[in-house]
């Protein structure tokens, strides 16, 4: 039976509407029933199911089998490593076969966690090249995933199509067109978190091997993350020190917008430095990896929380294999992420009193040794691997949107270049290095408020309450009020004041 050729990232559900368009049918239970031999099987946009039947009937198209059309072609790959190995396998089942029902409750979508936009939605500038390339659109994976809000290609927004992510028919599939995906004028630009996260989805959606840790795993990855960053007292983990961290990477306004930011630290942050009871979202995993291992592969990291011991207390047995027992090894661990967060580099932390731990480690850890090094390395200004043009580029664009969000607003403070500054995440190291960061050197030359500018603000936002409340003023009362002492008074402000009694 005629199938079409998949897309890369192609959303199967998206193949499936377009074979309709290419078969001419009118009837979209006809279409399920020709390639399902049963016209009630739901068109679902993410995990859809009886796959195996599916197959039967188009006769797997480009040697594709039922697991790598759920690796390739389904949101599986990132809900997977997100719930129990139990879990993962039951899900697979659910899709390949002829579906429990609740096959989108094992992935855990239907808790409050995991949100799905609303509409499927598109880059503009990829719809283009997709028909110049295809002579049709299609939908892609990636862009349906809330958080990664970007297209990483063309560092814009995603737009929302007409097409709802949930249909109210169970049995419509649309396929993208002209029609449903309306786009008028330039994309606005993307915003750095929504990137980040598109970034770590598709590492995501393209390790489809990835590994499902256990509870007890990811309880003890997200221990020794906070061991690393220095954030611990004793067994006390210091929640509100992590969390400013994430607050100085994302922006509240997005952690709001994704359903993030509940209260102060919330909970499920808390709870993630806990033990684990319950699954996390692949937005929460990724959000704080965005933070704490900027630059590692989401695939690697998956791995490496894999190879983490699996047992509740730590076995005080003697490895045949190794000659140590877990406890010692994670002690050593332990002790070296210390001397590292304290030295801030590997060879000073082995200057500093570190070198029998990292001859230990080397001998009985090596793989662990070496990529905690490596991840410090990247994490720690090695300004080498640094992109700094990307960097430049996405800085840039966010003080364009402050820019324009504060033009307006009379009574925010001084505009100036450290106020400009201080918008942007890492505000510090941006500061330190603007000699190559251009574009934001130029853009703070040209907007960063004077002095005298500032004064003018000021004496605008009285006479404008003034006019406003029918009040008028004297000079000097006007000055006071504005908190203009006559010494600093600038040649701006001045001749702004000999103005008013121009035109007065
Ligand atoms: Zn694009």
């Amino acid at each position: 039976m005629y199938f079409p050729m998949l897309h890369q990232d192609e959303l199967l559900y998206s193949a499936l509407a377009r074979c309709r368009i290419h078969l001419g049918l009118d009837s979209q239970k006809e279409l399920l029933r020709q390639h399902f031999s049963d016209p009630w099987v739901a068109a679902t946009t993410d995990l859809p199911n009886h796959l195996r039947k599916l197959l039967q009937n188009i006769g797997r198209p480009l040697g594709l089998d039922a697991a790598l059309l759920v690796r390739r072609h389904t949101l599986f790959p990132l809900y997977a490593p997100f719930i129990t190995p139990e879990r993962r396998g039951r899900l697979e089942k659910a899709m390949v076969e002829d579906g429990e029902s609740g096959t989108l409750g094992l992935s855990g979508i239907t808790t409050a966690a995991v949100k799905w936009p609303p509409w499927l939605r598109l880059c503009p500038t990829c719809l283009a090249k997709m028909h110049a390339r295809h002579g049709e659109y299609y939908w892609r994976r990636e862009w349906q995933v809330i958080g990664a809000n970007a297209c990483i290609e063309h560092l814009c927004r995603l737009r929302d199509s007409r097409v709802p992510f949930r249909r109210i028919s169970r049995y419509d599939f649309q396929a993208a067109s002209p029609w449903n995906c309306p786009h008028r004028g330039p994309p606005d630009p993307a915003d750095v978190s929504d990137l980040l996260i598109a970034r770590g989805v598709r590492q995501l959606l393209s390790s489809p091997g990835a590994p499902s840790p256990t509870f007890r795993q990811w309880s003890r990855f997200y221990h020794s993350l906070a061991v690393e960053r220095g954030a611990t007292t004793g067994h006390h983990v210091r929640i509100d020190m992590l969390w400013q961290r994430v607050l100085s990477s994302h922006s509240s306004n997005w952690l709001d917008s994704n359903g993030l930011l509940i209260s102060k630290a919330p909970y499920w942050f808390v709870a993630m430095f806990r033990k684990h009871r319950k699954s996390f979202s692949f937005l929460q995993h990724l959000t704080v990896w965005g933070c704490f291992r900027q630059g590692q592969d989401a695939g690697s990291l998956l791995l490496e929380v894999a190879r983490l011991p699996d047992e509740d207390k730590l076995s005080d047995e003697v490895s045949q294999v190794t000659g140590h027992t877990d406890r010692q090894l994670f002690r050593q661990r332990e002790k070296w992420l210390k001397a590292l967060s304290k030295a801030g580099g590997t060879k000073r932390a082995r200057e500093q009193g570190g070198q029998a731990i990292y001859f230990w480690l080397y001998r009985h850890d090596r793989q662990w040794l070496m990529a905690t090094n490596a991840s410090r390395k990247v994490e720690h200004g090695n300004h080498c691997q640094i992109d700094w043009a990307w960097r430049d580029r996405q800085l840039a664009r966010r003080l364009i949107r402050v820019e324009g969000e504060s033009a307006e607003d009379l009574a925010t403070p001084r505009r100036s270049q450290t106020w400009f500054l201080s918008q942007l995440p890492h505000s510090a190291s941006v500061e330190k290095n603007l000699h190559r960061l251009p574009l934001c050197s130029a853009f703070l030359d040209k907007y960063a408020e004077s002095l005298g500018e500032y004064q003018v603000r000021r004496l605008t936002k009285v006479l404008i309450n003034d006019a406003l409340a029918g009040r008028a003023r004297n000079k000097w009362e006007l000055k006071r009020l504005c908190g203009l002492q006559s010494s600093r008074t600038t040649e701006l402000a001045r001749c702004f004041l000999q103005g008013l009694d121009e035109t007065l």
